[in-house]
């Protein structure tokens, strides 16, 4: 493994708060940016580096010394002048890759314009997320890999128990593909395609949509 990696957030609304914590709880090295120091001073403990400054201001931006990091999160919404002028900056300083919150499509494709290699809304993708595991009628999470994959969770069937995955060959029966299966708390990335299922499985599968769907109504 090489080092460790390292981003910066500018903004802590609540996206850019937890995308800072979630990558400093995976181990990333984290710097937070914001003009509003309560808002600083209440990730310091979370981060690498907690610092209050405008991002609007270049030279501030300079300073951070952040030209070598690997990544760039760009939460601020409301204020589109400063989320464009930060995108310009960080990308002009060679940052790899910029991610930023759009709050409308025309502030996406402005950004996008800019630089930004990956525009994100965060309210509207979780409320399709949210609306599409709802009509699939499952209230485990799926995740769709492309208009037609998703990889989702799925409860043991009923008359799965007690075959294994050699038997039931749910790849061929199903073009499904079990990646995982969770017990209890226990995640297994790479099952024994001899045990036998337990009531209380939870398979992680890929396959397409359609089947998914099907499969997830079946008892
Ligand atoms: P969320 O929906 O994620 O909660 P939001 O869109 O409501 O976020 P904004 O009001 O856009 O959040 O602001 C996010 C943060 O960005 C705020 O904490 C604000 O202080 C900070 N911010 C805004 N402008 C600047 C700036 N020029 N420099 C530094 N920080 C800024």
């Amino acid at each position: 493994m090489g080092a460790k990696k390292e981003f910066v957030v500018f903004g802590l609304g609540r996206f850019g708060r937890s995308v800072a914590a979630t990558l400093a709880d995976s181990g990333c090295e984290v710097m937070v940016v914001d003009s509003d120091a309560d808002k600083v001073h209440d990730l310091a403990e979370t981060v690498t580096y907690a610092v209050t400054a405008d991002v609007t201001d270049e030279e501030a931006l300079e300073a951070l010394g952040i030209r070598n990091f690997d990544g760039a999160i760009i939460g601020i919404g409301e204020d589109m002048e400063a989320s464009i002028m930060v995108t310009i900056l960080v990308k002009e300083m060679g940052i790899p890759y910029v991610l930023a919150k759009a709050q409308s499509d025309i502030h996406a494709r402005v950004l996008r314009r800019v630089g930004a290699d990956a525009v994100v809304f965060p309210e509207k993708e979780t409320g399709m997320r949210i609306a599409h595991n709802l009509m699939m009628g499952n209230f485990f999470d799926a995740v769709e890999l492309s208009s037609t994959f998703s990889m989702m969770e799925l409860a043991v069937k009923e008359e799965w128990i007690g075959s294994s995955l050699r038997q039931l060959n749910l790849r061929a029966k199903y073009k499904i593909n079990v990646v995982g299966v969770r017990t209890r708390d226990y995640l297994d990335a790479n099952p024994d395609p001899g045990r036998p299922f337990e009531p209380e499985d939870v398979l992680i599968v890929i396959g397409k949509n359609e089947v998914l769907n099907r499969l997830a109504e079946m008892r």
